[in-house]
């Protein structure tokens, strides 16, 4: 259809909502064609609603006849460049995500909801070409006018803002003016500064050969992928700060991607103090919604040198992007586990591809998918050997516990070392994978069991908030005196967990201080940077916790490190657990001995002969992860097949089973079984039934990606077909729970 008769402007867009597929607007009314450019934002009517949409495409002409116009126009500027937006589409088409979707998850919440963006735009002073070309002695006679062209000449430009706070009038502003040296524009605003006034400004301390030899390694020019194994205080952190600093050099955005938990003030402190004189954003979920649009708007507008996120920041648009780096590549929160399934890590790479430029993979344990990359050549596999600094690596022993007189978890000896490093004036680390008091609680004279009522799963004690907790839905209730089965009195905790520790160890190291580090303890991580003040601070103390102590804090007075448990993940029906295990433990390890003093750690294991586990403690992460891969060979798993999973859940587990049976024949027709390519399922999901819905999936593991993109497209399109509300359904493109 035509309007005038001209030349009509169609706007082809992406839409929030579960559908695969780009709408078409007419232009909203009043609003020149002209100024619509892909990229903006528009509220458009959908279904009765009003949504947020991203401008896609201006075409000529629609399939489709009576187009609505859109509602308004929300961005005078694009928000989404040219290769960012063929990057989400990228990410679209490869998970089998609906590209709207896609826009909204790359988004921060207020500019997903409409906020217009230059409610955090901020006038910046530039200098012009002529300010830029002046000779360094021109305004010797003004000395007012000549600092702030030398703070411009450095800095490139200034916020009024902060030209107020540094003391630059606006009188000498307007000279400069009015000579044509500067001039204003419009931006958005730069977030207020990570640094506090710990920060010290650190210089950085002499590479040694091996980091030397990585940093050389990296490409300065094109897109190169590289792995970066190098144990927990090999200096890993340090090449990463001397890439960025060779990226802001040649005028460009480094990206630094951090897991959830990784993102501490204290690594904000570190990278803020190397670079004072650069804008960093960091995007995490623990910002306000205000402070956390103004720090996108700074990156994806080119305004912020150094970004460093949590997961959905490789979602973000980086016009002058130089470089990638993932620390703790392996980190299971780069994959996101609901709504658009994607790998922040796997993305990094395309994201690299696309701009050109290095990714560099980072961790001391790397995720078999990334040491399959390096061996096999695809990446390039970069080693650090050795601990920087003074630090010597650990020495690492198993303490049997079968048939040990256990105290709450705790063999005899473990107690006893303990006390003797607290007493030395030195600090333990306790790691228990599991918080509250128990994880069971049971009737010792009928048997009963506390179930949460909406999963196949227990419900946990938490005895400091005498309640009964659902660790999967979070379903909570009292905790009961007596059986509701039968009326006894006597109740039994089963197991441990983080409180139960905590309860003890206060209890036996009552002069130390006892720091318990757990989801329910740390609401914040500016809480968790807090209760660990007192380490940091270096006195003897006892620190225990789940995995949030695993990483990202450094305490160099840590010398005994204890895991209570190390057999869990062993035994696993997932064929992800030992390699998650072995992860965690190394991971943990290494937290001991990270200063001048030497480092001890303790596993307590009830079946010390296992061979995976005595590989993992006598040779390393390293040897135990290329044995893992060699089994992930022999049962055709990933990393060496490519693997999606089709779940679907629903209140009548017959209708879940029966779509996947369904979706599979469906799939069948178009690729049957063969050596390349194999189905399993449907079967129940590890944790069958969750907030009331019970779950199945459908698993399709091939020889090549490429092959399972058809299967899974041709899937979407018959299940978006499906008119049962109550069932829900999904492609998990590189799975990584089994869950
Ligand atoms: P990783 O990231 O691998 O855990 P870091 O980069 O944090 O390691 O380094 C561990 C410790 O060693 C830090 O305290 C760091 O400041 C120090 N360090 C790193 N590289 C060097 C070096 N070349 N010389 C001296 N100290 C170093
Ligand atoms: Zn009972
Ligand atoms: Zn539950």
């Amino acid at each position: 259809m035509a309007i005038d008769g001209g030349n009509a402007a169609i706007l082809r867009l992406a839409v929030p909502v579960p559908l695969r597929r780009l709408f078409d607007y007419l232009p909203p009314a009043g609003v020149e064609p002209a100024s619509l450019v892909p990229g903006q934002r528009l509220w458009v009517p959908f279904g009765g609603r009003k949504l947020v949409a991203v401008l896609v495409d201006v075409v000529a002409e629609s399939p489709h006849a009576r187009l609505k116009p859109a509602l308004a126009q929300i961005d005078s500027v694009p928000l989404f460049d040219a290769r960012s937006r063929a990057f989400l589409h990228w990410a679209a088409d490869y998970y089998q995500a609906p590209p709207g979707e896609l826009y909204a998850a790359a988004l921060p919440a207020a500019l997903r909801k409409g906020k217009p963006a230059d409610h955090w735009a901020e006038q910046w002073l530039q200098l012009t070409t002529e300010g830029k070309g002046l000779p360094d002695t021109a305004l010797a006679r003004a000395p007012k006018q000549q600092a702030l062209l030398q703070l411009l000449l450095q800095r490139g430009r200034e916020s009024r803002t902060q030209l107020k706070v540094l003391g630059h009038s606006t009188a000498v502003i307007r000279a400069l003016g009015e000579r044509g040296l500067v001039d204003w524009t419009a931006g958005p605003t730069v977030p207020p500064p990570v640094i506090d006034d710990n920060t010290e400004a650190a210089a950085p301390p002499q590479l040694n050969e091996e980091q030397q030899q990585v940093l050389e390694a990296i490409p300065a020019e094109g897109f190169s992928a590289s792995l970066l194994e190098g144990t927990t205080g090999s200096g890993k952190t340090e090449v990463y700060l001397r890439l960025m600093a060779r990226v802001l050099a040649a005028g460009r955005q480094a990206l630094l991607m951090v897991p959830e938990i990784g993102l501490t003030p204290q690594t904000l402190r570190r990278i803020a103090a190397r670079f004072p004189e650069h804008n960093i954003a960091a995007l995490h979920s623990g910002l306000a919604e205000g402070e956390r649009a103004q720090a996108w708007l700074s990156a994806a507008m080119g305004t912020a040198d150094i970004v460093i996120g949590t997961r959905s920041a490789i979602l973000t648009p980086l016009p002058r992007l130089g470089a990638v780096i993932i620390d703790e590549e392996h980190d299971g929160s780069f994959k996101q586990q609901d709504g658009v399934r994607y790998s922040a890590r796997d993305l990094s790479l395309v994201l690299g591809r696309n701009a050109g430029v290095p990714v560099l993979l980072g961790s001391a344990t790397p995720s078999l998918e990334s040491l399959h990359n390096a061996l096999s050549g695809r990446y390039q596999h970069l080693r650090l050997r050795n601990r920087a600094g003074n630090a010597r690596p650990p020495q690492i022993s198993v303490v049997p516990t079968l048939g040990q007189p256990l105290e709450e978890g705790f063999a005899p000896q473990v107690l006893r070392h303990i006390g003797d490093t607290l007493a030395r004036g030195e600090q333990v680390l306790v790691f228990i994978n599991r918080r509250g008091f128990a994880p069971a609680l049971t009737c010792d004279d009928c048997g009963w069991l506390a179930d949460c009522p909406h999963c196949s799963s227990k419900l946990t004690m938490h005895r400091r908030s005498r309640q009964l907790r659902c660790h999967h839905c979070d379903y909570r209730r009292p905790l009961v005196e007596s059986c509701p089965q039968c009326h006894s009195r006597s109740l039994s905790a089963l197991g441990g967990g983080t409180e139960r520790s905590e309860e003890l160890l206060a209890r036996r190291f009552a002069d130390f201080p006892v720091i318990r580090v757990d989801r329910d303890t740390t609401a914040s991580k500016q809480a968790l940077d807090r209760l660990l003040a007192p380490a940091r601070d270096g006195e003897p103390c006892l620190l225990l916790g789940t995995q949030m102590l695993a990483k990202g804090h450094h305490l160099p007075r840590v010398t005994l490190v204890v895991i209570q448990d190390a057999d869990g993940g062993l035994f696993s029906a997932d064929f992800r657990a030992p390699e998650r295990t072995g992860q965690l433990l190394e991971q943990v390890a290494g937290r001991a001995g990270r200063g001048d003093l030497a480092g001890r750690v303790l596993v307590q294991s009830r079946f010390p002969e296992h061979p995976l586990l005595q590989l993992l403690l006598e040779r390393g992460y390293g040897p135990f992860a290329r044995q893992l891969l060699q089994d992930r060979a022999t049962a055709q798993l990933p990393p060496l097949r490519a693997m999606a999973l089709v779940r679907a859940e629903c209140e009548e587990p017959r209708w879940a089973e029966e779509f996947l049976q369904q979706a599979r024949a469906q799939m069948q027709t178009l690729a049957p079984p063969s050596p390349e390519l194999a189905y399993l399922g449907p079967v129940p999901a590890l944790l069958e039934r969750k907030s009331g819905r019970f779950r199945f999936y459908l698993q399709i593991t091939a020889d090549k990606r490429g092959v399972l993109q058809p299967l899974l497209a041709r899937f979407c399109q018959w299940a978006e077909g499906n008119k049962n509300r109550r069932l829900r359904w999904a492609v998990d493109m590189d799975a990584q729970e089994l869950a």
